[in-house]
């Protein structure tokens, strides 16, 4: 399911700031995109205009060619899986708190025994099926992620919305988390959106970046947008890109303050 964002602006009520300002994209259907910019630069804020949590004030986001506020919340919940940068801690088993992901927001999906076999075919494609009886306080953080994207990606959403996946997770982690989302992004053809920090992950795994400065979109477009002055401009830092073991590298020099 493609996602066009047109000339979205959006204020959190009462505070008069453009959180947004003027934002348009296309994201293709089966590609990984990524939002990346400093903190505060409305990264959250955009990716919960996607799914309407947030409604901009001007501007709106066609859903394959249809323009979301003609959508009510539920059928836009029913398209787009979302997780947010700070998910609640449930204790149950992984099983169970998958469940929970499919039973969300459908009453009809409450009965018992509805679910259980969609529950078992997204956990073995993501390779948790092992741990179905574990109870999630006994996990990894790599776990964990994963755990929670199985619960975005149950109730078999077209878009995938996912606030800073990778965060507190070591470098193995973070990389087959990435590598996961590649894949199921593919397989599955979705169109998925990552916020991230990791810019090195990003240029291995994504298709489409969207760079975020105060809440301006500075440049989106295919890896080739990723240059060190575009570094320069949005992350005020110094750097080199160079190709390394085939994936284009970003090493870090220096700050260049103002
Ligand atoms: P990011 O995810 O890039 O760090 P956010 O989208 O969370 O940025 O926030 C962008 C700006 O909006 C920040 O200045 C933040 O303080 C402000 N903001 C975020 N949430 C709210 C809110 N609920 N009410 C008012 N301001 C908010
Ligand atoms: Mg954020």
């Amino acid at each position: 399911m493609s996602i066009q964002a047109q000339n979205l602006s959006f204020a959190y009520p009462g505070t008069g700031a453009k959180v947004l300002n003027d934002i348009s994209f296309i994201l293709k259907s089966s590609s990984l995109g990524v939002i990346m910019g400093p903190n505060g630069s409305g990264k959250s804020t955009l990716l919960k205009t996607i799914n309407r949590l947030v409604a901009p004030q001007s501007g709106t986001i066609f859903l394959d060619g249809q323009d979301y506020r003609n959508l009510s919340r539920r059928e836009i919940a029913q398209h787009c899986g979302y997780m947010p940068q700070k998910s609640p801690a449930v204790h149950c088993t992984v099983f169970e708190a998958v469940l929970l992901g499919h039973k969300a927001l459908n009453p009809e999906r409450r009965q018992a025994g509805s679910g259980l076999q969609e529950v078992e075919k997204i956990l073995k494609l993501i390779h948790l099926d092992k741990l179905a009886d574990r109870f999630t306080h006994q996990l990894s953080g790599g776990e964990l992620q994963k755990v929670v994207i199985a619960r975005a990606l149950v109730r078999r959403p077209q878009i995938l919305l996912l606030d800073e996946p990778t965060n507190h997770l070591d470098l193995v982690n973070q990389l087959e988390v990435m590598s996961l989302l590649q894949k199921i992004t593919h397989e599955l053809k979705l169109t998925t959106v990552v916020v991230t920090h990791d810019l090195n992950s990003a240029l291995r795994f994504a298709d489409t970046f969207l760079l975020l400065k105060e809440g301006r979109l500075h440049t989106a477009g295919a890896k080739n947008i990723i240059t060190p002055q575009v570094i320069a401009e949005v992350f005020s830092l110094k750097s080199v890109i160079a190709e390394v073991a085939g994936f284009p590298v970003m090493v870090p020099l220096a700050p260049s303050l103002p």
